[in-house]
């Protein structure tokens, strides 16, 4: 994708969220935006066009070929859980973890309390908050990053700042909003200088994930990037080569896909992130 069209997208995210911040809408909430979809739906078109195909798109903005999907209705349940805007948490002075067995905690609120003060390994000594996950506590899709960033360790939320702006971008355009899908990331605590987070401390939070996974039962898990790639499926070859194709972890379909920081700076891959997107609305909503 040419690099005027990244920045037409980026551009009208970033009117689409300050509208809805000026109308006071927390930026989770805001509606599907037709001219997003339009934008990513011709990225996905020259993806897929083969190299030596001229591209035959007059220039945006232009009406969509296929009208935007229609807002999707989460599954009937609890109101999405809460967002992560708890205040730093007092350091306690020695390891502090659940009180009891993982598989006895029944909701995400009681397993976000539980891990509340978690110390279970040097992440904690550096964490401004503890970002668990935000979104619909039975989600069809759940985004999996690899760890907070500075805005994240910030706000206590998951993917709130330059990436989250293209990842909430893709899942507007899904017709979906933030509060429709669950979003978390591999690690809870930022690794400092936004290092990829480390095998131990990918092992010392891989129990709060799994058990979020298992109460938020998803229909589809989507990874973003290598880290939960890896992660999830040790035989994995790369990013570039597993994206799209599902495979299978525990009892659930995971489909890979770029981290939208790669896709800020490979605007090339956006198309293909896009057609991802695609695929995982129909595995995720197959009724629809
Ligand atoms: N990158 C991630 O992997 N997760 C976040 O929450 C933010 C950026």
């Amino acid at each position: 994708m040419a690099d005027d069209a990244m920045q037409d997208i980026l551009a009208q995210l970033e009117r689409t969220l300050a509208a809805a911040a000026e109308t006071g809408a927390p930026f989770v909430n805001v509606p599907p935006d037709p001219s997003l979809v339009t934008l990513l739906e011709r990225a996905g078109r020259e993806a897929l066009r083969p190299v030596d195909q001229p591209a035959a798109e007059p220039a945006m903005p232009r009406a969509p070929q296929e009208p935007a999907p229609r807002l999707r209705t989460p599954p009937p349940g609890p109101s999405p859980a809460t967002p992560g805007d708890q205040p730093p948490a007092a350091r306690p002075s020695a390891a502090v973890g659940p009180s009891r067995p993982l598989a006895e905690i029944a909701t995400l609120e009681s397993l976000k309390f539980q891990f509340r003060n978690c110390q279970a390994c040097g992440l904690a000594e550096t964490r401004n908050r503890l970002v668990f996950g935000v979104g619909h506590a039975q989600p069809h899709l759940l985004f999996i990053g690899e760890g907070p960033g500075a805005d994240e360790d910030a706000h206590g939320l998951p993917f709130v700042g330059r990436a989250g702006a293209l990842l909430t971008g893709l899942i507007l355009a899904s017709g979906l909003t933030r509060e429709d899908v669950y979003i978390t990331n591999m690690v809870k605590c930022r690794p400092p200088g936004n290092r990829n987070p480390e095998p131990a401390e990918l092992d010392a939070c891989r129990p709060i994930l799994e058990r979020q996974i298992e109460l938020l039962q998803p229909r589809l898990i989507v990874t973003l990037g290598n880290v939960p790639l890896k992660a999830l499926n040790p035989a994995a070859r790369g990013i570039t080569r597993e994206r799209g194709h599902v495979f299978q972890y525990r009892d659930w379909p995971v489909l890979p896909t770029y981290h939208p920081s790669f896709l800020l700076r490979n605007q090339a891959a956006l198309g293909e992130c896009w057609q991802d997107f695609r695929q995982a609305l129909a595995l995720a909503y197959p009724e629809e």
